[in-house]
This record gives structure tokens, C-alpha cells and sequence, in this order.
């Protein structure tokens, strides 16, 4: 067995989270038609309550495109078809019998080609977002999302709908409404500080949206679904948990660090909706973490000590990805975590006794009030407990065009920063992808010099 491929197959579960992530279009078509399920669209990490309903799938739209597939995440998934992913060892033979002889990429390349296919589809998103009318001043990551509902809303029955802190967040939702689109548009609204009886007035929005999801579903609501999600997606945060700080901490990393940050990125992106599926999203995420950890028992990766760990944060508005690239060839390397930012890995307080309600009211109230926080002391204090838990070397913040919500707080982060963790920091602004990279690399440049 060649190096290369050996290597295809111990590291396969990434591989699949980007094979599930880049067919979700087959996958849901396959759901919706055939199976006679029904799409629910969420954004932001909101599906969990779709999960209730075993004939109700949360998506996240860009998942409804069709993406370009990598020839061999192709082969790989008409093994897995064929003889389940367990046994995807037998990949190899399928290869062979395909008669494709040329089994010369690494994993390095399969991610980078992911990551940048589904950028590219992001920006193709953007840019129809803004050619359907989007207000010019939102940020590129409400763009690109009215973007994907423009194009693929039609095929959902209903958006499930979250008002946060953020007013151009709310202030799109409200804009999906007028798409036109036939999906019903359900609301839970978070309450923006924890209060008096908020947190009755959250159980009872979240019982108002479970409601309307039960609308739609042939299934009534059965609180032990819920809480047996609730199980699962508390497994996803541990795992998740540990690729961030056991593995992204390490002085060894299992593969090379900008391929490391692909893999963070990937993660941040399926984590939306789980992949669609919950529970084979915690399969590939725990049998990652194993497959790291296994690489790096067996001395395969790369020794990552002397180089620079750099945080760059907030990146699920929008940011530039080439940016870990830029960073790894300049000796350092990049870590990612905005949902621990925000509190999303946190575990869901359930229990036998518990309603799985007020478990998910009380999670969601813990990510509002603590990680995103109501006002830009709390959200500080999230960046630098981040940068904290990271131990990070250095900070890079990006400031999206047009958010006025999380990326205003950067000279009072940068003070902290200093003061606290006595590491440097620089803002960099970004408007869309591959835009202003030289200018990035110059600012990067001058930047890392400081860890030399
Ligand atoms: S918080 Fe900022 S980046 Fe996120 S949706 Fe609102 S404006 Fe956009």
C-alpha cells in the first residue's frame, strides 16, 4: 500500500465530514423526494430543535448547491456506498478496479481543495446576494446567506428563524419574509439579557417554535427525542472540544498546521446543521479526534513547537482564508474557535429529570449572555478568554464590513490583550474573500516579524 493512500485511510473521517458537507445537495434531494422528509433551513448553530422531528432535516442553504467534488472524495464515497465507510480500507480495491492508478494526493491537498471550493461558493453567494437587492452596508456573511436563500430557499418548508443581538442579523431575517419564497417562517426570540423571567419567556418561545416545527412534521413533539439529541450534540462539543485544545495546544500536530486550520474551518462551517444528520456528524467527529491522536502516537504529523500560535477571530461573519496559508509560510500557525467563543460547546444541561427545554433555554442563554454577550465588555472578555484557553502567541482580529455587533470592540481587546496576556494583536478588515490578499500578506508580514 502506498504511503499516500495508507495515509487516505487513516485519515478518513475528515474526509467524510467534507464528503457529507460537499453531497448534501444528492443527500437532501435523496430525503426530501424519495423518503418524503422535509428541509428546514437554519443559520448560525440553531438546528438543534429540528432534530425533534425524525422526518424534519435542518440544512444549512449553501448545502442545497452543487459543489465541485474532488475525484477522490468521488471514489471514496462509491466505496463507502458500497461497502460502508467502516470499511473503507477497501477503497483501495475499488480504486484499482477503476482502474485509476494514480493515487498521488495527500490529504493536504484533498482539504485544501474542499475549503476552497466551498469559499468560492460563498462568494458566488455574496455576489447574488447583492445582485438580489441585499443593503450594501450588511456584512458579508447575512450577504451571502440572503444569497443562498434567494437561490434555494424555494425547496424548504420552513426557516427556522433566531433573533440574536445583532440588528442586521434580525433585520435579514425579517428580509426573508419578502423572498417570496412558500417556507414558513418560524421565530424564537433569545432574550437579550437574563432578567427577571427571561428565562420563562425563552421556555416559552422555544415551546412556541417546537409547536410550529410539530406543524409541519407528521410527528408529534416527544421530549426523549430531543433529549436523546441533546446526548448526541453534547459528544459533537466534547470531541470538538478536544480537536481545539488537546490537539490544536499540542506541540505535535497529526497532519501540517495550515491543513490543521482547514480542518477547524471545515468543522466551523458543518457545525451549522450538524451535516444534516447529528448523529454521523458525531461519529466522523469523534472518530477525527481518534484518527489525530492515533497519527500523532505513531510520530506522523509535524513538530509544531517553535511556531507561533495565532488566534484569528471572529470568522464566522466572514474572513479571509487565506490567511492561515499566509501565516503557516511565514513560521506561524492559526487556530480557530469561534463557537467555543460563543459558548456553543458548552454541554446542554440535560439530565433524566430535566425538561430538554429548559436545558436548551438555559444552553442558549449561557452562549447569549456570556459568549456573544450584551455589550462589548462581555464580548472582550470572551476574545481574551479564548486567546486565554488557547494559549495563543498572538491575535488577529477580523474587522467585517458593515458589523457593527462583534467586531467593534477591537481597540478595547487590543488593551486587554496587552495588559492581560501580553500578546500583540493586529485588526485586519475584510470585506470578501480574495480581496486585498497582498495587502493582507503585507500586514502579516510586518506582523509575525514580532515573533521572530
Ligand atoms: S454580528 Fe456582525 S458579522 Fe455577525 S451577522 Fe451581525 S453584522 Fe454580520
Amino acid at each position: 500500500m502506498s504511503l499516500v493512500a495508507d495515509e487516505l485511510i487513516r485519515f478518513s473521517s475528515v474526509l467524510r465530514i467534507a464528503y457529507n458537507f460537499l453531497t448534501g445537495r444528492d443527500y437532501l434531494k435523496r430525503k426530501k423526494f424519495r423518503e418524503k422528509k422535509k428541509l428546514i433551513s437554519v443559520g448560525l448553530p440553531f438546528s438543534d430543535l429540528v432534530y425533534a422531528f425524525p422526518d424534519l432535516i435542518p440544512v444549512f442553504p449553501i448545502r442545497m448547491h452543487e459543489f465541485k467534488i474532488h475525484k477522490y472524495l468521488t471514489y471514496l464515497g462509491s466505496a463507502s456506498n458500497i461497502f460502508g465507510w467502516n470499511r473503507v480500507t477497501n477503497f483501495l480495491g475499488f480504486v484499482k478496479d477503476l482502474g485509476i492508478k494514480d493515487i498521488s494526493q495527500t490529504v493536504d491537498n484533498i482539504i485544501e481543495d474542499v475549503i476552497s471550493t466551498i469559499n468560492a461558493k460563498y462568494n458566488e453567494m455574496y455576489d447574488y446576494g447583492e445582485e438580489c437587492g441585499v443593503p450594501t452596508d450588511f456584512c458579508y456573511g447575512v450577504k451571502s446567506l440572503y444569497g443562498m436563500n434567494v437561490s434555494k430557499g424555494k425547496n424548504c418548508d420552513a426557516n427556522l428563524n433566531y433573533t440574536i443581538r445583532c440588528s442586521a442579523w434580525n433585520k435579514y431575517l425579517e428580509s426573508l419574509k419578502a423572498i417570496g419564497n412558500p417556507s414558513k417562517q418560524i421565530w424564537i426570540e433569545v432574550p437579550p439579557r437574563n432578567i427577571g423571567n427571561a428565562l420563562e419567556l425563552f421556555i416559552d418561545n422555544i415551546t412556541k417554535g417546537l409547536e410550529e416545527l410539530e406543524k409541519i412534521s407528521s410527528y408529534n413533539y416527544n421530549s426523549n427525542t430531543l433529549r436523546d439529541h441533546f446526548r448526541t450534540v453534547n459528544q459533537i462539543h466534547q470531541s470538538y472540544k478536544q480537536i481545539l485544545y488537546e490537539i490544536g495546544n499540542a506541540d505535535f500536530y497529526p497532519c501540517n498546521p495550515a491543513t490543521f486550520s482547514e480542518i477547524l474551518a471545515l468543522l466551523n462551517i458543518s457545525f451549522h446543521d450538524y451535516n444534516s444528520s447529528a448523529t454521523r456528524f458525531r461519529d466522523n467527529i469523534i472518530s477525527l479526534f481518534n484518527e489525530m491522536k492515533g497519527r500523532i502516537t505513531k510520530g506522523i504529523g509535524m513538530d509544531v513547537s517553535k511556531m507561533p500560535k495565532i488566534l484569528i477571530t471572529p470568522m464566522f461573519g466572514g474572513w479571509e482564508p487565506k490567511t492561515h496559508d499566509i501565516i503557516y509560510e511565514l513560521g506561524g500557525r492559526v487556530l480557530y474557535g469561534d463557537w467555543d467563543l460563543l459558548q456553543f460547546l458548552e454541554d446542554i444541561p440535560i439530565s433524566n429529570r430535566m425538561d430538554p427545554i429548559e436545558a436548551y433555554a438555559q444552553f442558549l442563554m449561557n452562549a447569549n449572555q456570556i459568549g456573544i454577550g450584551c455589550d462589548n465588555n462581555t464580548l472582550t472578555e470572551s476574545y481574551v478568554r479564548l486567546a486565554r484557553n488557547f494559549e495563543a502567541d498572538g491575535l488577529i482580529f477580523i474587522q467585517v464590513f458593515g458589523c457593527h455587533s462583534i467586531s467593534n470592540c477591537y481597540t478595547m481587546l487590543k488593551e486587554k490583550l496587552r495588559r492581560e496576556l501580553e500578546i500583540p494583536s493586529i485588526a485586519i478588515n475584510f470585506n470578501k474573500m480574495g480581496e486585498n490578499v497582498e495587502q493582507v500578506k503585507t500586514r502579516l508580514g510586518a506582523f509575525m516579524e514580532m515573533f521572530n
